[in-house]
């Protein structure tokens, strides 16, 4: 099944999640026939964004290295799961790059959304240099290598984000995403079930295009800020 996830990042209060969510929920009706729809808001919004109905499950943008203790301003994968989560983001580019975590740290919290019966949705992809420099297949292997430790039998999501490609309305071309899924594809060939997803600027222009590349779904920021366009991808 297709899954389409809004990574809201740190945008919306939680009367802007709640209105969100009266308007997805307009827009979809029973639901969107052959879709998994994921929304995942600021920790702060997770109950406002969640619906009642099931029409949508919740993710969090990240969870905690460790599973309890003194860590101040961290929350918890066992606490995302009780606010309602299905799945966690992990490793998302932006806190590769601003938080400075490394394939170890991301291991462990891989480790922890295991524990907390939470399926990751574990980001990857290369920068504009790496790609420059002929290097975009050796970076995913070695980030895949973070899944070492990963049970290969438990489901797992994997988003293919091109760190060129998030947020500067520059979308990979279908060829390159096919690419970039051909190789993942055979990279966790062993695992018993694992869905790939594309992310980087996917909007309603570009989604259809980029759908027939054999993407399993997409991973949306920007765009995803609006009901409307989020609706929009999750059909195209
Ligand atoms: C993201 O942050 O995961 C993302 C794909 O962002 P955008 O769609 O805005 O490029």
């Amino acid at each position: 099944m297709p899954l389409i996830v809004a990574n809201w990042k740190m945008h919306k209060t939680r009367a802007e999640a709640a209105a969100y969510g009266a308007e997805l929920s307009g827009l979809i009706g029973d639901g969107i026939p052959g879709r998994e729809l994921v929304l995942a808001p600021t920790f702060t919004a997770l109950a406002e964004a969640r619906d009642a109905r099931g029409r949508w499950a919740l993710a969090s943008q990240n969870v905690a290295a460790e599973s309890e203790g003194a860590f101040t301003g961290e929350v918890s994968a066992k606490q995302v799961a009780d606010a309602g989560c299905r799945y966690a983001i992990v490793g998302h580019s932006e806190r590769r790059r601003i938080f400075a975590e490394d394939g170890p740290t991301l291991a462990r919290k891989l480790a922890r959304c295991r524990e907390a019966s939470l399926t990751p949705i574990y980001c990857l992809g290369e920068t504009a240099e790496e790609r420059d420099a002929s290097l975009t297949a050796s970076t995913l292997v070695r980030q895949v290598d973070t899944l070492d430790g990963d049970p290969p039998d438990l489901p797992l999501v994997v988003a293919y984000e091109p760190i060129w490609a998030i947020g500067t309305g520059r979308a990979a071309t279908p060829a390159d995403a096919e690419a970039a899924r051909a190789h993942l594809a055979s990279l966790l060939s062993a695992r018993r079930s694992v869905r790939i997803l594309y992310g980087g600027s996917v909007t309603p222009e570009n989604a259809a295009a980029l759908a027939r590349t054999g993407m399993d779904g997409f991973l949306v920021g920007g765009a995803s800020l609006s009901a409307a366009a989020f609706a929009a991808i999750a059909r195209a």
